[in-house]
């Protein structure tokens, strides 16, 4: 199918970001203006937007170690020209890791290495991947269901770093950086103002914003509403999103850009003002929710994050970890809690069989407690080891974002695994 129809389908609602991923597997490379890409190579995959100028190409990304492969043959297919300068727009694998394809090419061909610049925090990102390599493999292990997946290590760190706006002109093509707060504490917008093309990075994701993943460092919603604006106000007539296709024209780009600062601002503003009242966070979680309309565009659809968790990050952001619950500050061990409430309940078995009750009337959130409890309570139980099992596959049916889906998933095959060591010992 023409990327044309495929992008009004996406753009109506009646396509599904799978068919998109398919259409552009293996590499495309899409006109964007004179001298301008996108290289896509699926929606997973961070794009790649490259600018031919009189001194070599300028890339904005270098995409995953998944795909940067065919992001380099698609990119060569157009322009063999040496590689002048790399941008990031932010440190993260799928946006950074291609770079040392460029390196090695560079090396190959006898000529110097790119240039490669990104915002100052990126320096900092790098630093912290080094020392946490053992958690960012198991965090994002757990986040796409991968068991045994393994972060990659040697990050390609930038020779140059900025702070809040960089102007460059590299072989007469002019090229502005801003650097703004969102997913990342490290992020870089692009402008392109003689072409009038923005290059997002993950700012835009064709999914609602992932400002809130339960298991990586603070993120930041109201800044990311603040990038928005300031992008909007550049009038693009083509936006590159960090992933998913291109959106040409001025209105379209403004509509996305300007919902998804709407989406963010209302969840931070409902989410303070309850703060500001003094409510706990477990009142907040309840009382905040984003507009049904935004949340129904099929640019925002929370179909990666999820807004609750977005509230979750923002409480932390302005006030720490603590949950205002003061059975919370100091705890007892699960365990102890367990077996208590598995005396009170006459058995971890009542614990897990209302547990499973629970699952099955859909009250998959209450469903969880009790069979984590159950289980915390009787860990060497088969029996009990399947019902919890059974309840995150529940749980996993009921999400509506991949990271929660994903999360419950390994939760239900490690209780899987607990039961099947559980059956060979007994
Ligand atoms: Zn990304």
């Amino acid at each position: 199918m023409d990327q044309d129809q495929l992008f009004e389908r996406l753009w109506a609602g009646t396509a599904a970001m799978e068919e998109w991923t398919a259409a552009v597997s293996g590499g495309a490379a899409i006109p964007i203006a004179d001298g301008v890409i996108a290289i896509h190579t699926g929606y997973l995959f961070g794009n790649t937007t490259a600018i031919r100028t009189a001194s070599g190409l300028v890339l904005v990304d270098t995409g995953s170690r998944e795909t940067a492969n065919q992001m380099l043959a698609a990119l060569r297919r157009w322009d063999d020209s040496p590689v002048h300068t790399v941008i990031y727009t932010h440190g993260h694998i799928d946006h950074s890791w291609g770079a040392k394809l460029f390196d090695h090419e560079a090396s190959a061909r006898g000529i110097a290495r790119p240039h490669v610049i990104a915002h100052r925090n990126v320096l900092r990102r790098f630093d912290r991947y080094d020392a946490t390599h053992g958690l960012n493999s198991l965090v994002m292990g757990r986040q796409f269901n991968q068991p045994g997946y393994t972060f990659p290590d040697q990050h390609r760190r930038p020779d140059a770093v900025y702070d809040d706006s960089l102007v460059l002109t590299i072989g007469g093509v002019r090229i502005e950086l801003f650097h703004g707060r969102g997913e990342t504490d490290d992020a870089t917008f692009v402008w392109l103002p003689q072409q009038r093309v923005l290059a997002s990075g993950d700012f835009v994701i064709w999914a609602f914003p992932n400002a809130g993943n339960p298991r990586k460092v603070q993120r930041f919603a109201p800044d990311w509403a603040a990038a928005l604006r300031r992008m909007e106000a550049l009038k693009p007539a083509a936006l590159i999103p960090g992933h998913g296709p291109v959106v040409f024209g001025e209105s379209r780009a403004a509509q996305v850009l300007g919902d998804g600062a709407l989406v963010l601002e209302s969840l931070s503003r409902q989410t303070l003002n309850l703060m500001n009242e003094g409510r706990s966070l477990d009142e907040i979680l309840r009382a905040v929710s984003a507009p049904a309309d935004l949340l129904a565009r099929p640019y925002l659809l929370p179909k990666y994050d999820d807004p609750e968790f977005v509230v979750r990050a923002l409480w932390h952001l302005h006030a720490g970890w603590f949950d205002g619950n003061p059975a919370h500050l100091k705890p007892a061990p699960q365990a102890e809690l367990a077996a208590e409430l598995a005396a009170l309940a006459g058995g971890a078995g009542k614990l897990a069989a209302r547990a499973a009750a629970l699952a099955d009337s859909g009250r998959t959130r209450l469903a969880a407690h009790l069979a984590e409890l159950a289980g915390a309570a009787a860990p060497g139980d088969n029996a009990i080891q399947a019902t919890q099992a059974r309840v995150y596959e529940q749980c996993a049916k009921a999400e509506t974002s991949l990271i929660g889906r994903a999360i419950f998933a390994v939760y239900q095959r490690e209780a899987q695994a607990r039961q099947r060591r559980s059956t060979r010992t007994t």
